[in-house]
């Protein structure tokens, strides 16, 4: 009898089971259940009428799909008002729409790079720069997280080379922001380009949710990029490539995922640009984010447990182990409390956690909630209780 060519999958899925590492899809209701400090929904927008009702709008004018690459049938008039929006209020020049935020950080990596050009990309970074450096066939240099100097070094050791430094402008695990003026200067100074993802960045940080870049003085700098995803803080899906006009003319040009994907569907694109004029109209929503954060931060470890003092929505707060993380998200939902797990292999330090979203619309009573639940269902030891006032 000749072998199943899948049996192997059987071997790999024992192999997860033994180590507590299934994963396994769960249906969200349309009415939510839980209070969801799981998604990263970050201003709480994903289902504001203005949002959900560009989508239905765009889709009944457009169609459902995009019908095409961008190149072909696929732009619409607000697929180039998003772009035009986009690149004005982060600060750039031109913005490049594509089918997701993974789409963009591949796009940017691989058409930007060349064989025999250097990538110097951060540990932390998130899986899609990993594979946009992959896919670039570039040399790529892993260097320490958050550490110019080591950036620096590397560019240092390659003078003369093509070379672009890769981050994360705020690390989805932990939750922390990149030394982006460290960066900017080690780049300045080696004549190298910067990609930041400002993935978990627009909307959170700098005036009025501008994004990590504006915060930092380099939005619109001739040697900046920035890749965003449209699935977070606007609430919608996709993602976009915001940089110099030749750099995105290049990207029309040259990225595979934006010639050979089929464009960003038009609802979506409603979407995120009725988002992004919500966060216009409503600059308060970025800094109410950063302090739920600190807000859950404070009142966690006040209580006892380990956390990273967050520096955009994201708070990541450690378990003592994969199996106990598991079980203390469990423990939380059972109670009506979503939040995020994350335990090997999907973490580089091997560290769980688990990870909380600061959702700028939560409300006192909520947050209080929320962390009367992580303490009450904690691992042991069981750190110390505190009344909710004191905020
Ligand atoms: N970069 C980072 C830092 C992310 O967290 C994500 C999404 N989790 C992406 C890129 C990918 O974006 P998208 O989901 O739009 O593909």
């Amino acid at each position: 009898m000749p072998l199943d060519p899948f049996d192997w999958t059987d071997d790999e899925a024992r192999r997860r089971a033994d180590a507590g590492l299934v994963r396994t899809l769960r249906p969200r209701p349309s009415v939510p259940d839980l209070l969801d400090l799981a998604s990263n929904d970050y201003l709480g927008l994903t289902r504001h009428p203005d949002i959900t009702g560009a989508a239905a709008g765009a889709a009944r004018r457009w169609g459902a799909g995009a019908t095409g690459s961008r190149l072909v049938t696929g732009t619409t008039e607000l697929h180039a008002e998003l772009e035009r929006e986009l690149a004005a209020f982060c600060g750039f020049e031109a913005a490049l729409v594509f089918s997701s935020g993974y789409a963009a950080n591949l796009a940017a990596l691989t058409a930007l790079s060349a064989p025999g050009s250097l990538i110097v990309s951060d540990a932390g970074n998130h899986a899609s720069i990993v594979d946009g450096c992959r896919l670039s066939r570039a040399e790529t240099a892993v260097v320490a997280h958050a550490d110019p100097g080591a950036v620096a070094k590397t560019l240092g050791a390659h003078p003369g080379r093509r070379a672009l430094v890769v981050t994360d402008s705020v690390f989805s695990v932990d939750g922390d922001a990149a030394p982006l003026a460290g960066l900017a200067e080690a780049c300045r100074e080696h004549g190298a380009a910067l990609v930041v993802d400002d993935a978990h960045g627009l909307g959170v940080l700098g005036e009025g949710g501008r994004g990590a870049l504006h915060a930092a003085g380099l939005a619109g700098a001739p040697g900046a990029v920035a890749t965003l995803t449209l699935s977070k803080s606007l609430g919608s899906q996709g993602g976009a490539v915001l940089g110099p006009a030749r750099v995105i003319e290049h990207l029309v040009n040259a990225a595979r995922t934006f010639i050979f994907d089929t464009g960003l569907a038009p609802a979506a694109a409603g979407a995120a640009l009725a988002g992004l004029r919500l966060l216009r109209a409503e600059p308060e929503l970025a800094g109410r984010a950063r302090t739920v954060a600190a807000t859950l931060h404070a009142r966690l470890t006040a209580a006892g447990l380990t956390a990273v003092r967050p520096d955009a929505a994201v708070v990541s707060v450690r378990a003592p182990s994969p199996e106990r993380a598991v079980a203390w998200a469990a423990d939380c939902r059972a109670e009506g409390l979503a939040v995020g797990c994350f335990r090997p292999p999907s973490v580089p330090d091997g560290i769980s956690r688990l990870r909380l979203t600061a959702r700028a619309d939560l409300t006192e009573s909520q947050i209080d909630w929320a962390v009367d639940t992580i303490l009450r269902t904690a691992p042991e030891p069981a750190p110390v209780s505190r009344p909710a006032s004191g905020m």
